[in-house]
């Protein structure tokens, strides 16, 4: 939810709090029309390199009107320009739109939002790659509380780019505000029964591994190209009776390649009903990129 770039600061905070379940529902409703309708426009701009927010190519960068697609880094632009990208856009709405990036060259692999792999206690912790660059969002609780001297003392998060494995923009060179829709919307996903993401074309890794295991192991395909994996299956299978059989294995491996269907799912319809147990323990891939950390220095 929450994709309206121009308009969703009004709308949002306005009437929530006086809100029924069905008028909530309705809102949910629209704001998903408005995130599907914005993602159509972008996925077609992307595919010819050109930005739907501000309608250029993604090579121009021009001072007037400062745009997220700069963060592409097809068209130059200063280290400290990222602030004027960060007070124009906000948080939810960069995050968002290089989420839509990432996923339009392969779905959730390269965004790294894992629960398990964030340093504890961040309110934001993610890494995302797309093609050279490296983008990570990081926020603890005292940058959320805007703790620190006048350089600081409202809330920001820290953001890290690097082009080719290189720093271009700092974890501490900028505290960049969060906008009033971003602190809307972060406070009400701490709310019971709220959630928050980034919608099915904004999906992470995260998003990934909630996906139910048991349909990973049957809906998934395998890969050869390690670049392409979501995920990383081990599958064990324990026989109590008798050793499993070399042949099977190799037969379940041609079977594999030939339906796509995993090695894993192919055991457990294989050995359903017998004493043999197959296990599975399904994992993010090696390909998706590690969560950089950011140090926090004390605030000044
Ligand atoms: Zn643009
Ligand atoms: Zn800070």
């Amino acid at each position: 939810m929450a994709i309206d770039f121009e308009k969703a600061v009004g709308r949002a905070t306005a009437d929530f709090a006086t809100m029924t379940a069905e008028e909530l529902g309705t809102w949910n409703d629209m704001n998903d029309a408005e995130h599907r309708s914005q993602y159509l426009r972008f996925i077609e701009g992307y595919h010819k390199d050109h930005c739907y927010l501000c309608n250029k190519d993604f090579k121009t960068v021009s001072k007037e009107s400062p745009c997220v697609h700069w963060l592409l880094r097809r068209g130059k632009f200063k280290n400290k320009d990222v602030v004027l990208i960060a007070q124009k856009f906000g948080y939810i709405n960069i995050c968002a739109y290089l989420r839509w990036c990432a996923n339009a060259e392969i779905l959730a692999v390269n965004i790294n939002d894992l629960k398990d792999e964030a340093p504890e206690g961040k309110i934001l912790s993610s890494t995302i790659k797309w093609k050279n660059i490296e983008w990570s969002f990081d926020c603890s609780p005292n940058d959320f509380a805007g703790h620190g001297g006048s350089h600081s003392n409202f809330p920001h998060y820290h953001f890290q780019m690097r082009i080719d494995g290189k720093q271009f923009i700092n974890f501490n060179d900028y505290h960049l505000p969060f906008s009033e829709h971003d602190l809307f919307l972060l406070r009400l996903s701490k709310e019971p029964g709220m959630h928050f993401d980034f919608g099915n074309h904004g999906m992470g890794m995260q998003d990934a591994m909630d996906i139910d295991p048991e349909d990973i192991v049957n809906h998934t395909s395998p890969t050869e190209d390690e670049e392409e994996a979501a995920f990383n299956i081990q599958t064990m299978i324990i026989a109590p009776n008798k050793p499993i059989r070399g042949e099977d294995i190799s037969a379940a491996f041609e079977e594999s390649k030939r339906t796509g269907r995993t090695m894993a799912s192919i055991f457990r319809e294989k050995f359903e009903g017998t004493d043999v147990d197959v296990k599975s323990i399904v994992g993010p891939s090696e390909t998706v990129p590690k969560i950089t950390p950011r140090t926090e220095h004390k605030p000044r």
